[in-house]
Order: C-alpha cells, then sequence, then structure tokens
C-alpha cells in the first residue's frame, strides 16, 4: 500500500531560512504565525494528511462516487467524516478573514496545507479547496449581505463551494455561455441552464452547496463581456441562514473519469434556480478571476504534490527491489541481487524528481508569499510589485508544475516495472490523479498562451523585467562566492536564454502572431526552469551559509541539498538551451501542412 509523510521539515527550511517569513511581521496575521506556531499548525497539519486522508485515498479511488435515483450523490466512505475533521481543525478558514470565523493566518500557510492534502488525497482535498476559491470570490466581490450569508457557513465547513463555468459546447471561449440570467423584479435572477465537469457539484459532504454560475442576462453584449457571475445556493437560505427547500439545482449525471474517483464531477441543471449578482453586471469573468486565479495556484500544488507522494512511493520501491548489480561492483553480496537505487538510470530518474520536488515546493512558497504580499499590505508599491509577479507567475505555476508533476508521476512508475502499471501497488492511480491537473482551470496550452500573449508585455513588460533584475541582481551579487560559482553559472546561461526568447518575441511575434502562439509552451517551460533554478541558487545559499556556519546539526541535510541544486543546474536545467532553439526557429514549420494535410 502506498505510503505518504508530509515534508514539514523541507517546508521549514523554507519558510524559516530562505524565506524567512517572520520578516513579513508587519502584515496582518503574520505576526501570529511565530516559528513555533508555524511548526505546530504543519504538524497537526501533516498527522490529519498522513493519519486521516491518506488512507482514504486507495479506498476512495476504488469506490468512486455514485449518483443515486433521487439525484443525490453518494462519496466514498469516510469521505464525509474525514471533511468534518478538516473542517473542525478549522483548515478551511485557516487563512480566512476573523469577521467571518477565519483565523486570519498567511495564506501561505493554507498553500503548504494544500500541498500535504493533495498528496494525500488529492480528489478528498478538491472538496475544500473549491470551497476556498468559493470564500476568496465572495470575499472580495460579494456584497456585505452574501458575506454574512454565506461565508461563516462557507468557513466552518457546514456549506462547501462549486464554480461553474463550462458548458458542453464551450470551456476556454466562455464567451460563448449560454446560461442565462433573468430578472425576477426583487432584486434576484431565475438562472436556466446547463453547466458540465462541475467538481463537487454534488456529494453527500455537507448541508447545503453554494454554487457560484456564471450566466448571461438577458439582452447582456455577445461575448466574455456580457457575463455576470451569480451565487446559487443548491436549497435555499432563510433570512435566518436556515437550510430550505431545493432551489432548482439537481444534479443529471456524474461523470467516469480517468482519476480522482473520489471527487464527483457533476453535470449541473439550472431550472430557473434563483440567484443573486456577485459584484456588477457584465463583469462575471473578473470576480471569478478572483476564484480561478486562486484555483490555478491550487492546480499548479496538485501537481507538486502528485509529484511528491509518488516520488516517495518510488524512493521506498527502489530501496527494496532487488534486481541485478551494481556497475561498481555488488553493494549487497549477502542477497542474489542489489537493490535497484545502486543503478545509475534508478539514481537518474528519482534524483530529476526530487529536484523539481524541492524547487517547485519553494517557487509555490515565493509565490503564496506575493499572495499575502499582494492582498494584505498596506504599501501600494509593494502590493503592485507582488500582484505583477502573480500576474506572471500564475500561468507558469500551472503550467509548469502539472506538466512536470504528471511528468514525475509516469517516471516514478518506472521504478516499479510491472508492478507500477498493477492497480494494487498504488502508484498508478498517481498518473491518472495527476493528468487532469494539466486540463482543468484552462488547459496548459492556454495558460501558456495567456503567459506569452498577455501576461509578457502587460505593463511594457514591467513584470518579467522585475525577474530578470531580480535573478541578475542575485547572481551579480554572489558572483564572488567561490562554492556558489559552479551553481550559479549555469543559472547565468539559462538567464541569458529567457532573456533572447523574450526579446526574440517582442521582435517576431507582434507582426506574426503564430510566432507567439507556436513558441509559447516553450517559453512557459523556459520562464519555469529559470525560476525553479533560481530557486534552487537562493536555497543552495542559505545550505552553503549554515554549513560555513557550522550548520547546527544539519550538516548532512544541508549537504544534501547542495548535491541536489548541482543536479538540477547541471543536468535539468540545460534544457533552456533547447527551449530557446524551438521557440526562434519560428511558426513556420508549425503551421506548414494545411488541416486536410493531418
Ligand atoms: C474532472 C474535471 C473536472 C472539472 N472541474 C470543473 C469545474 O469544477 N468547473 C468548471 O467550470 N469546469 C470544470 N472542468 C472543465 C475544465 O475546466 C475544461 O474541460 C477545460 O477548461 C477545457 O475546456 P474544454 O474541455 O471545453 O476544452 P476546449 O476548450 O474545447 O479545448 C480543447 C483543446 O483545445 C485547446 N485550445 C482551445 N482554445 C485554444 C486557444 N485559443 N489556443 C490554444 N489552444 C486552445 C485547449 O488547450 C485544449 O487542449 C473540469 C473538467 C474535468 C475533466
Amino acid at each position: 500500500m502506498p505510503v505518504y509523510k508530509a515534508p514539514v521539515e523541507d517546508t521549514l527550511f523554507l519558510l524559516n531560512d530562505v524565506f524567512n517569513i517572520e520578516r513579513y511581521n508587519n502584515l496582518p496575521g503574520f505576526a501570529d504565525a511565530t516559528p513555533d506556531v508555524v511548526e505546530a499548525v504543519l504538524g497537526e497539519g501533516a498527522k490529519l494528511c498522513e493519519e486521516v486522508l491518506q488512507p482514504l485515498n486507495h479506498s476512495g479511488d476504488q469506490e468512486g462516487c455514485k449518483r443515486n435515483a433521487d439525484g443525490s450523490v453518494t462519496t466514498p466512505k469516510g469521505f464525509k467524516e474525514a471533511h468534518k475533521a478538516y473542517a473542525e481543525g478549522g483548515w478551511i478558514g485557516l487563512a480566512m478573514d476573523p469577521e467571518y470565523g477565519g483565523q486570519g493566518l498567511p495564506y501561505t500557510l493554507g498553500a503548504v496545507m494544500n500541498e500535504y492534502a493533495s498528496s494525500a488525497n488529492m480528489a478528498f482535498a478538491m472538496y475544500p479547496g473549491l470551497t476556498m476559491g468559493a470564500i476568496a470570490a465572495l470575499y472580495v466581490h460579494g456584497s456585505d449581505e452574501q458575506k454574512r450569508t454565506y461565508l461563516p457557513k462557507m468557513i466552518e465547513g457546514t456549506w462547501s463551494g462549486t464554480m461553474n463555468l463550462t458548458e458542453p459546447h464551450c470551456g476556454t471561449d466562455l464567451g460563448l455561455i449560454k446560461t442565462k440570467a433573468v430578472p425576477n423584479g426583487d432584486g434576484s435572477y431565475a438562472i436556466t441552464g446547463t453547466k458540465i465537469f462541475i467538481s463537487a457539484g454534488e456529494q453527500d459532504i455537507t448541508e447545503n452547496i453554494v454554487h457560484l454560475v456564471l450566466a448571461r442576462i438577458e439582452g447582456a453584449p455577445a461575448g466574455v463581456k456580457g457575463i455576470s457571475l451569480f451565487v446559487v445556493p443548491r436549497n435555499k437560505v432563510g433570512a435566518d441562514g436556515s437550510v430550505g427547500e431545493n432551489n432548482h439545482v439537481s444534479c443529471g449525471s456524474i461523470e467516469h473519469k480517468m482519476g480522482i474517483h473520489g471527487n464527483s464531477t457533476c453535470v449541473m441543471n439550472y431550472d430557473g434556480a434563483k440567484g443573486w449578482l456577485i459584484g456588477t453586471e457584465n463583469k462575471g469573468l473578473n470576480a471569478m478571476f478572483v476564484m480561478m486565479n486562486e484555483a490555478r495556484l491550487g492546480v499548479a500544488i496538485q501537481g507538486l504534490a502528485q509529484s511528491e507522494v509518488a516520488y516517495q512511493n518510488a524512493v521506498v520501491y527502489a530501496k527494496e527491489r532487488i534486481q541485478g548489480r551494481s556497475l561498481t561492483g555488488a553493494k549487497n553480496p549477502d542477497k542474489a541481487a542489489d537493490p535497484i537505487i545502486v543503478h545509475p538510470d534508478v539514481r537518474r530518474t528519482l534524483m530529476s524528481i526530487k529536484a523539481f520536488n524541492e524547487a517547485a515546493r519553494a517557487f509555490v512558497i515565493w509565490n503564496a508569499i506575493k499572495s499575502d504580499i499582494a492582498h494584505r499590505s498596506g504599501d501600494a508599491a509593494e502590493r503592485q510589485a507582488a500582484d505583477d509577479q502573480l500576474g506572471l507567475m500564475t500561468p507558469v505555476l500551472k503550467g509548469v508544475l502539472t506538466d512536470t508533476g504528471f511528468d514525475n508521476a509516469v517516471k516514478a512508475q518506472q521504478m516499479f516495472g510491472g508492478h507500477g502499471y498493477i492497480a494494487e501497488t498504488g502508484v498508478e492511480q498517481f498518473v491518472r490523479d495527476a493528468r487532469i491537473a494539466m486540463i482543468y482551470e484552462g488547459a496548459n496550452g492556454v495558460q501558456a498562451m495567456d503567459l506569452v500573449g498577455r501576461k509578457l508585455g502587460r505593463d511594457g513588460g514591467r513584470a518579467i523585467m522585475a525577474f530578470f533584475n531580480e535573478v541578475g541582481g542575485f547572481l551579480k551579487d554572489n558572483a564572488e562566492d567561490e562554492a556558489l560559482r559552479p551553481l550559479l553559472a549555469p543559472l547565468q546561461v539559462s538567464l541569458g536564454h529567457l532573456q533572447q526568447a523574450s526579446m526574440w518575441f517582442m521582435q517576431n511575434a507582434l507582426a506574426k502572431p503564430d510566432n507567439a502562439g507556436a513558441g509559447a509552451h516553450d517559453y512557459m517551460h523556459l520562464l519555469g526552469l529559470v525560476s525553479l533554478g533560481y530557486m534552487w541558487a537562493r536555497m543552495a545559499k542559505v545550505a552553503q551559509d549554515k554549513l560555513n556556519a557550522g550548520a547546527n546539526g544539519a550538516t548532512e541535510r544541508m549537504n544534501t541539498k547542495l548535491a541536489t541544486a548541482r543536479f538540477f543546474m547541471e543536468r535539468s536545467l540545460p534544457e533552456t538551451a533547447a527551449h530557446l532553439v524551438r521557440i526562434t526557429s519560428g511558426a513556420d514549420s508549425t503551421m506548414a501542412l494545411s488541416a486536410e494535410q493531418f
């Protein structure tokens, strides 16, 4: 059976030593997050994930969700109780406003918990995850009355939240949405339409479900400029907050799908359901973007989470499974063969996943802190800079962490040989579960286009220039450090590749947009690799400083960090060269064939 241990020690190294979150004590909520509190919070979270969520992962996958004849949905055995434990532990409201029952702690800690929960049981973690996204959208764009009505119940976990964008004929192109909203004359709207693929659309773990639904008000302009966002509770809510009769919202069916079997994926029918406008008419996408950006970071974390749990299981197996002999002589002479971890190709595989996971965790935390700054800082310039970075990096996090997370789940599966293909070992579930993260919340091809088409050039390229300055400044500041030099030299080269690619787009994409489209995927991965390389540079510097200072009992851990950093710089980062070559070859060969020639 698969195992999982939350990487608390690695997280604490990042929070305390690399990003030094104590220095953000001026931000609301951070002063309460002392190192002791953070360690205690993460320890509790790890325990819940390891002892409650992880044991339900395999059984939840085998059992799946069932839609009953009356339209209700039964989630796998144990999910309801696990959700109760999750909610009662205060995890849904960890970073939420205390005015509505939250704890007001940094969002960064919520992102860490999301990683642990998604590694332990991704299908389960989506239930509270979607609720948190819906809370964020209501918190930013909801009216005071909407916030008072929904937020306390959602934060305490008795009601859940969902996001309803997709319709049968549109997923990426939301301008095509047909679900309609007709004013009732009393401030509410009658919502009618069908949404598909709605995660957690119906379930048996909360007493009510708060659907956030994109719809078009009668007479609204065509396209994305005519879409509004509505809050539509499954059951009507009385003035005293009581849950009443069904609000003409029903689950028509649930999908049978490749992975995340424990999460219900629903066709949702709205038959004149009563809904209330969130924010301004026809500005629904703006409001939904709060939820989508939060969800994109959440999905990025799913990529890391599946990569991590798959890696942990591959390591256990590679140490146990004996096959063949080491190329440098028997390591296990008393046994018939050596464990497969002696083989360089197995090492290459494990190192590449490990080097990705630790940098990806840093990349998530670095950006989660920016999210806290963007939402909580009193300094407008600081907020702006943090928001710039988040805008630039959100598609990179989503696209790169989920593409690589899936690749890594496959690599980890490979370590099991044929046994990895057999359901019993549990590792094939990680592959199946990881796959969806590349698709939902905007397919990764669309993330790449968002990066190159919108984020790169926004405000005269301010965000990417700030990134160049930050990485370039770090390299300059540490140029004299002999110990770091072999690690920083490859990063300098790859930063150059990124700058050349950015310049190439500026010169070649405006007149010929296909050049941007054909190079977008490579650019997203190029920026992702440089970002991960920068994370390794920062981690290596801290590790080296700690070693220089005596390391305080952490010598082996810091040496392990430096060795992993070296692997990343020597073996993963050089891929930036190939990305640059592909980008600068332009779109001609990609677009050479007519549609008929395929
Ligand atoms: C298990 C599951 C759970 C989901 N949960 C939710 C949910 O909770 N709420 C919700 O609203 N939706 C949900 N979805 C829907 C999901 O977000 C969409 O499936 C996804 O956004 C892609 O939309 P589509 O399926 O219509 O594909 P399409 O939009 O038809 O895209 C098909 C392909 O074309 C590519 N493509 C399309 N347009 C472009 C373009 N302009 N440039 C480049 N490439 C392009 C895409 O990258 C994709 O590879 C879920 C889906 C699944 C399978």
